[in-house]
């Protein structure tokens, strides 16, 4: 974080977000709504020209209210939809309350949450609340400060979803990427469940996605990644990581999709039918990561 006068004019504050060692981005903090450190994390609020308010910790930039739509749409309608039949959704992480927003649009019965920070879900409900809407006070919403990894060991109750929102693998989230946690995810699912992870970058990230493939393909027979661009978390498009024991769930027809989605009457922004297909649709270095990894498998 830079100190006012750091940035390119005077008394200007900024956030610098260091992405790689060689690569970081400056975001003018125009007003600084909140910022401290939790039990867990530096927590910074601020307000910004392009993305409106701006949650970030430890330095990397969380969520935005100018762009949070198009993950948290992404990282819930996907699985949601294709599974069809979703009454129980898990999400570990998400503070910032927007997955839980998009899940609770869905007819589920129950949403768990699992949260370890409670000052972000806290500030984000006073500062983000755009983002957080009303899910906090749905009455099918538990939310559960504590750590996502011991929950999903340890927990008896089962989900059809499981959406992991987690921060990147550093600090906190590190343990959210572990092969631990994701059996603790697949011992939580319902036969035929679906598990969604925030899965970072792969232009930047390679070693996101193959470790993620590898893990997961230790548990699920069908490991695959969906993509969407998130203009705050930049070096281009976003994976998704995907995992299942049914096959057959991220292969629907868009027509069987759209007739799901049609029941919702919702109107978003970022998803859609044809966008939920074409999503699953890897480019061809993506493809060769994954085809080099299903020759190292054997
Ligand atoms: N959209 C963001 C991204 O792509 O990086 C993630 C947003 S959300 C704010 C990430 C949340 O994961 C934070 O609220 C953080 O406190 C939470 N978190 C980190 N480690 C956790 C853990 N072990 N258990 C539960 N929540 C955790």
């Amino acid at each position: 974080m830079s100190a006012p006068g750091n940035g390119p004019g005077n008394g200007e504050a900024w956030l610098e977000e260091r992405l790689r060692p060689s690569l970081a981005q400056k975001l003018r903090i125009d007003k600084q709504l909140y910022r401290d450190k939790t039990e867990h994390q530096d927590l910074i609020v601020f307000e910004h020209q392009l993305y409106g308010r701006v949650m970030a910790l430890d330095g990397i930039v969380q969520t935005t209210e100018a762009d949070e739509f198009v993950y948290h749409e992404m990282m819930t309608h996907v699985p949601i939809l294709a599974h069809g039949a979703a009454k129980r959704v898990l999400i570990v992480g998400g503070g910032d309350g927007g997955m839980a927003e998009e899940a609770l649009k869905h007819p589920l019965e129950r949403l768990v949450q699992v949260e370890i920070d409670r000052t972000v879900v806290d500030i984000a409900r006073a500062h983000l609340p755009s983002i957080s809407g009303g899910a906090y006070d749905d009455p099918r919403m538990e939310l559960l400060i504590a750590d996502g990894a011991r929950y999903v060991q340890e927990t008896d109750e089962r989900f059809d979803v499981v959406i992991v929102d987690s921060t990147d693998p550093v600090g906190p989230g590190e343990i959210l990427f572990s092969r631990e946690f994701y059996a603790g995810c697949k011992r939580c699912l319902t036969p035929g469940g679906i598990i969604v992870t925030q899965n970072g970058i792969p232009f930047f990230e390679r070693y996101a996605v193959e470790n993620t493939y590898r893990r997961l393909g230790m548990l699920f027979s069908d490991v695959s990644f969906f993509l969407a661009p998130v203009p705050a978390y930049i070096g281009g498009f976003m994976a998704f990581g995907w995992g299942t024991d049914n096959a057959a769930l991220r292969r629907q027809p868009v027509e069987l999709i759209a007739e799901r989605f049609k029941v919702l009457g919702i109107k978003l922004r970022y998803y859609n039918p044809a966008i939920h297909q074409a999503a699953f649709a890897h480019p061809q270095f993506l493809v060769d990561i994954l085809e080099a990894l299903d020759r190292d498998a054997g």
